[in-house]
């Protein structure tokens, strides 16, 4: 596969260079002077005499009329698709500007799950790994452990993942065959249309598709731990790895934007699933 071009997009503030830390730049800034933000790592691994960080944003908003809702965003696991790391740093930087979305909300966004991956622009990670075929099956490689480790403490209510294809047609999304997964992509599918187009074709990636829905799925992608109770919604949103890289970037986060706005509506059916 050819690996997607890695634009610069200064006016948004975007990282230009395959640099973890450039990326995360305008958020760091604002670690000490917002309260709804903390900058961390989630783990970190030695490769090549230099360390690896995973990192982790997370930002919590005001109380609301419900549970706090946690919902986890994982982006660049492949590491030659940049767009959903920068859409995952963009959603973070609209999110701190006007926090009052974030209310009743404890989002934690892995914008760079597979640092070497991301600066080397290779879909695999530097143990030659497609990250994405190695989760729940007891793998050795370090992402994945120190994402297993994640998803087991926080039990999030929702995972979402963010990919780029550079062999499809438009935006399109796996609902793993759930319902709810349904409900929060079809809205989010067509807000993203307002940047790029839903994928119509019947068969996508390999899977049968309706509308830019998949209902099948790869084994041993990125997942809550098999025997949480009850299981999170979990998305897996695409867009057109040939499309311009900003329009990528904004049709993910209107995509994201729209799952955080409709899941409270769907809380009291999660909860019955
Ligand atoms: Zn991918």
């Amino acid at each position: 596969l050819i690996s997607s071009p890695h634009l610069s997009a200064g006016s948004l503030g975007l990282a230009d260079s395959r640099d973890p830390a450039a990326l995360l730049a305008p958020l760091a800034g604002l670690a000490e002077l917002r309260s709804e933000l903390s900058l961390g790592s989630a783990g970190s691994f030695q490769f090549d005499g230099q360390r690896h960080d995973l990192p982790r944003i997370s930002l919590g908003g005001p109380a609301a009329g419900h549970d706090l809702i946690r919902i986890g965003i994982f982006a660049g696991l492949h590491g030659d698709e940049p767009e959903g790391c920068s859409a995952a740093v963009r959603f973070a930087c609209e999110l701190l500007m006007a926090p009052c979305r974030l209310a009743g909300f404890e989002l934690t966004i892995y914008p760079v799950t597979n640092p070497v991956g991301y600066q080397r622009g290779s879909r695999i990670n530097h143990g030659g790994k497609d990250l994405n075929r190695e989760f729940w099956r007891s793998s050795a490689q370090p992402e994945v452990r120190i994402l297993e480790a994640e998803l087991a403490a926080r039990q999030f209510h929702g995972i979402i993942s963010l990919h780029t294809d550079d062999t499809c047609e438009g935006v399109y999304g796996y609902t793993q065959g759930h319902t709810l997964n349904e409900a929060l992509l079809k809205p989010a599918l067509e807000a993203a249309a307002a940047f790029l187009p839903r994928d119509q074709r019947a068969v996508i990636d390999g899977f049968a598709a309706s509308e830019g829905l998949i209902c099948d799925c790869f084994q041993g992608v990125l997942s809550a731990p098999p025997r949480q109770t009850p299981q999170p919604f979990d998305l897996i949103f695409e867009t057109p790895g040939r499309a311009p890289f900003d329009l990528q970037v904004d049709a993910t986060v209107a995509a994201l934007t729209s799952i955080i706005r409709t899941y409270p509506g769907f809380i009291a059916y999660a909860q019955d699933l």
